[in-house]
């Protein structure tokens, strides 16, 4: 079987395999981990090396604090303006979608949000290039969406906002290749796709950043308040963060995120270029903004979406039916979809189109 859906997405199944071994007695200690204390000393050691094992795949500097939290990526909307953005503050936001859209509708809430570019002018079928930005130069942040998993839009490039922190929500696309985390205020991340199970939210953010919570942020929401307590100010999802240090381990052994790029880059040029030569589906976005994690798809004649997902199933391609916002196909084929099932995907494509194109 092989799995495609969105999140929470498909991991690892040496991972899962490694997981039920250790699920009743972790290292010989009798326990399973969900059942300690996360002060122990073994939950600490387990902590630390999850975060260290990021820590090396994404090369991430010194002066940078990664966080264990939870509330997943949609908490995050509300949770760095409330960190972030002064009151009465301005902070620059990118709409390329769904999700941008969201993280903007909740930081209007917070204050003064500039809708700096938006991809709504090209129907959000591609990414509007920085000189048609208008960011303005009071703001305290600048806030996008690196690949929006449901449009199926990314960006192969990082924006340059000068002294401005510039923060991504990274929730569908980190890890999926190497990354320059120094360009970065802050990076967010929901870990049901590349990272773990759900529950969790990894953030990593520069030290200066930190202390400047509204006085109004709760104190469960203040980033500085985590760093301090090291993600542990409270009961942290400490079997999430468990297993996505299983995940970081297994991307290690994959050979890191070099290996990881060449194998996601072959992925998603089989899948496209099936999609491109053929006459049955299409894929509308611009080839230089397309998401090498989540490809949309339409059938000509959305009639045959039904036979469509039903002949997939019969072959073990799960859950490709589309975003219900947008319908049509979708293939998220993150970091633990292999090559494999992208080959089986596109041989099935093929079949059904000469059955029914
Ligand atoms: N941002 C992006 C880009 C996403 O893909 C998702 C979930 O699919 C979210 C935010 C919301 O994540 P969560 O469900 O963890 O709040």
């Amino acid at each position: 079987l092989f799995n495609f859906c969105a999140g929470p997405a498909a991991l690892p199944e040496a991972v899962l395999q490694q997981a039920q071994q250790e699920l009743l007695d972790w290292q010989g200690k009798g326990l399973s981990v969900m059942e300690m204390s996360h002060r122990s000393d073994e939950f600490v050691s387990v902590a630390e090396t999850a975060e260290q094992d990021l820590r090396d795949l994404l090369a991430i500097p010194d002066n940078y604090k990664v966080l264990f939290l939870q509330g997943g990526a949609s908490q995050q909307f509300a949770q760095i303006p409330l960190n972030l953005l002064p009151d009465g503050g301005m902070a620059d936001y990118i709409d390329t979608g769904i999700w941008s859209a969201k993280a903007i509708e909740e930081a209007s809430r917070f204050g003064n949000v500039n809708v700096a570019a938006s991809a709504k002018g090209y129907d959000y079928f591609a990414i509007p290039g920085q000189n048609d930005w208008q960011l303005s130069a009071e703001a305290a942040y600048v806030h996008y969406t690196p690949n929006e998993t449901i449009g199926g839009l990314e960006f192969s490039w990082i924006p340059d906002t000068g002294d401005t922190p510039l923060i991504a929500d990274m929730s569908s696309t980190i890890l999926s290749r190497p990354l320059d985390v120094s360009r970065y205020g802050m990076i967010y991340a929901g870990a049901q796709k590349n990272i773990g199970p759900s529950g969790l939210v990894v953030v990593i953010i520069r030290e200066d950043l930190l202390g400047r919570a509204r006085a109004t942020c709760p104190t469960m929401l203040d980033y500085t308040v985590a760093a301090r307590n090291a993600s542990m100010y409270n009961t942290p999802p400490t079997f999430a963060w468990y297993l996505s240090g299983l995940i970081f381990q297994w991307l290690k052994q994959q050979g890191g995120l070099d290996a990881m790029q060449r194998i996601n880059d072959a992925k998603q040029q089989t899948l496209y270029s099936a999609i491109d030569t053929s006459e049955l589906y299409s894929n509308p976005i611009s080839p230089v903004d397309r998401s090498w994690m989540n490809i949309p798809f339409r059938l000509a004649d959305d009639r045959l979406d039904k036979p469509f997902l039903a002949g997939a199933e019969e072959r073990g391609l799960l859950n490709l039916k589309g975003h219900r916002s947008v319908g049509g196909m979708r293939a998220s084929i993150y970091n633990a979809v292999p090559q494999a099932a992208v080959d089986a995907l596109v041989a099935y494509m093929a079949e059904f189109e000469q059955q029914h194109g």
